[in-house]
């Protein structure tokens, strides 16, 4: 069943039309790992062989299985490519293409999870700025001595209703609204409402390199000079909007943070960041 395929075979163009989307962000995704696990593979077209591989283990499981996967970032479409990679015959196959196929499988593995993550995230984004608005007594929360000043490791994922994430310390982001004076940090003529929680204009806290990243990273990302304060809109924004909308939202905000990072030990560039909301 394992056999080497062109990118001129006709199921291998067509399951590439069909899926062109997640093709085109899986291989975003996989240049950020590539970026991360060193900066010698930057420029070794590992990302790009990593979405073309993905498009042919399909093609091998469509001719094995007789039937295609619907939703492609899923857990069906992890289970069916990990048990491909046990079958008896992909390491000889995984040999003869230079381990991609097993690369690609793992690289899949981390994007599906991601996505899942980010998900996961927006909803507990969500109900974390409602709870923050109905903290009454914010004032006391403002330079507490509580606030990270510098490198600290993640803390372990909790259970929330929406599944193991991350948790946030509602002190960073009341901080980050303050820092900011209550105003919105992509313009601040972005006018909301008095909030009745602290009689200040109503802004939301927004992780600005999202959470959802943090297993990315061995140290925590949830610290006041990763926090932006955005105006209901811009916070909508930033999670629903086009790319390229989203894009000149970022580097207004990169701009403002970037200088922060080294302090924290946290390394981040601006494609990066945008991979992380693509
Ligand atoms: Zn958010
Ligand atoms: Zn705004």
């Amino acid at each position: 069943m394992f056999r080497k395929i062109p990118a001129t075979d006709a199921k291998y163009i067509k399951l590439k039309e069909k899926y062109q989307y997640t093709y085109n962000d899986f291989q975003k995704f996989a240049q950020h790992l590539t970026d991360q696990a060193g900066r010698s593979l930057k420029s070794s077209g590992k990302a790009s062989s990593y979405a073309r591989y993905l498009i042919k283990l399909l093609v091998l499981i469509e001719e094995e299985d007789g039937d295609i996967i619907n939703e492609l970032v899923s857990n069906e479409s992890v289970i069916r490519l990990q048990d491909l990679g046990r079958h008896k015959n992909f390491e000889v196959y995984n040999k003869d293409e230079a381990r991609f196929p097993s690369a690609t499988i793992r690289c899949f593995v981390e994007y599906v999870n991601y996505k899942y993550n980010e998900k996961t995230e927006q909803l507990i984004d969500i109900e974390f700025n409602n709870k923050l608005n109905e903290v009454k007594e914010n004032r006391s929360y403002y330079g507490s001595s509580e606030l990270i000043q510098g490198p600290r490791p993640r803390k372990e994922k909790e259970m929330s209703r929406y599944g193991a994430s991350y948790p946030r310390n509602p002190t960073e982001s009341i901080e980050a609204k303050r820092r900011n004076n209550w105003t919105c940090e992509v313009d601040v003529s972005h006018v909301t409402f008095q909030s009745a929680s602290d009689n200040n204009p109503y802004v939301e806290a927004h992780h600005l390199i999202p959470m959802a990243a943090q297993d990315f990273y061995e140290n925590t990302i949830d610290f006041a000079d990763n926090i932006v304060a955005l105006c209901p809109n811009c916070h909508r924004k930033i999670h629903h909007a086009i790319e390229e909308e989203k894009r000149d939202m970022l580097m207004i905000l990169f701009n403002k943070h970037k200088a922060m990072y080294p302090s924290y030990e946290i390394e981040i560039d601006f494609d990066t960041l945008c991979a992380y909301y693509s």
